[in-house]
């Protein structure tokens, strides 16, 4: 017993597992999401994939990208499922199988699992910075999540890091998001090169060839990410920065120079404490579930 269900919904698919208390998987669903899917097919694909969990489980947790409303638990839009609009997840779900139900956007849920159950559990406060497609970000004190107004908060990759600089998905101009992401390194490349690349996959191995234009805007993109954090850290004082997300698989590139500009431009006061590392790979279905692990402890 006290068993919690994770339910991760990404792009092209819903990943659901069921986890005990140590944050072991013990059963778990996946099934794909048709980029054309309307709200009532969603949801119908959602709860069939979930039920088979529902037996042994006191709560789920869901994650999926923003942007949400976590208060009423609805999913407004998806970037990745264009028919899906305000999304009444939580109602339904609640609805549906009896039971409690939290909705949290996934880098909120990544947060929450990275403080619980990832390498810097033992630290009293933990600021997750995930390196994706874009940048997100969540703060977790204490072992309490903080999410900020309807959950948007701790949206570190839009602080800005270059004023009037390149845009940004979000319309505005010089985030660090621009700088230092999937999105950021192939279109900053593209500016320069007028090659496109894929996917980040094939502008890190540019890096390992050392090709000089991709290795001037991880140089540059470093230094911009760094300077976010240093930021952050000024305002949150964590004792642990932890830095997860597909990137974090080329961190061997980069981790170095980001760790060390960090630490020589924070004030040197808080450097003792302070930890600064690449998480675990926990998946982000064990995030959503750490939702209902979380609400048990307050
Ligand atoms: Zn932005």
């Amino acid at each position: 017993m006290g068993n919690a269900i994770g339910v991760d919904i990404g792009g092209g698919s819903i990943k659901v597992s069921l986890f005990d208390k140590k944050g072991d998987e013990l059963r778990s669903q996946i099934s794909p999401t048709p980029e054309h899917l309307d709200n009532q097919s969603f949801l119908k694909n959602l709860k069939d994939t979930i039920r088979p969990l529902i037996p042994d489980a006191i709560g789920i947790g869901v994650g999926s990208p923003g942007p949400l409303d976590n208060e009423r638990g609805v999913m407004i839009s998806s970037a990745n499922m264009q028919g899906l609009k305000n999304l009444p997840i939580k109602e339904e779900l609640k609805k549906e199988f009896s039971l409690p139900v939290w909705y949290e956007n996934d880098a909120n849920c990544a947060a929450l699992g990275e403080a619980y159950f990832g390498s810097y559990k033992n630290t009293e406060s933990q600021l997750i910075v995930t390196l994706g497609t874009g940048v997100g970000g969540g703060f977790v004190n204490r072992g309490i999540l903080y999410s900020g107004y309807l959950g948007n908060g701790i949206e570190i990759g839009h602080t800005t890091s270059v004023i009037g600089g390149a845009l940004c998905g979000c319309g505005v101009k010089g985030c660090v998001e621009s700088y230092f992401s999937t999105r950021g390194f192939l279109n900053r490349y593209a500016e320069k090169s007028n090659q496109t690349l894929g996917n980040a996959e094939e502008f890190f191995q540019l890096v390992r060839k050392k090709d000089s234009l991709a290795l001037e805007i991880l140089h540059f993109g470093t230094l911009a990410l760094a300077h976010a954090v240093r930021g952050a850290i000024h305002l949150l004082n964590p004792e642990a920065v932890v830095f997860v997300g597909g990137i974090t698989k080329s961190y061997d590139l980069y981790g170095k120079l980001l760790e060390s500009e960090i630490r020589t431009t924070i004030f040197p006061v808080l450097n003792d404490r302070l930890k600064i590392g690449a998480g675990g790979s926990l998946s982000g279905a064990l995030g959503a579930a750490s939702l209902v692990f979380s609400k048990e402890k307050v």
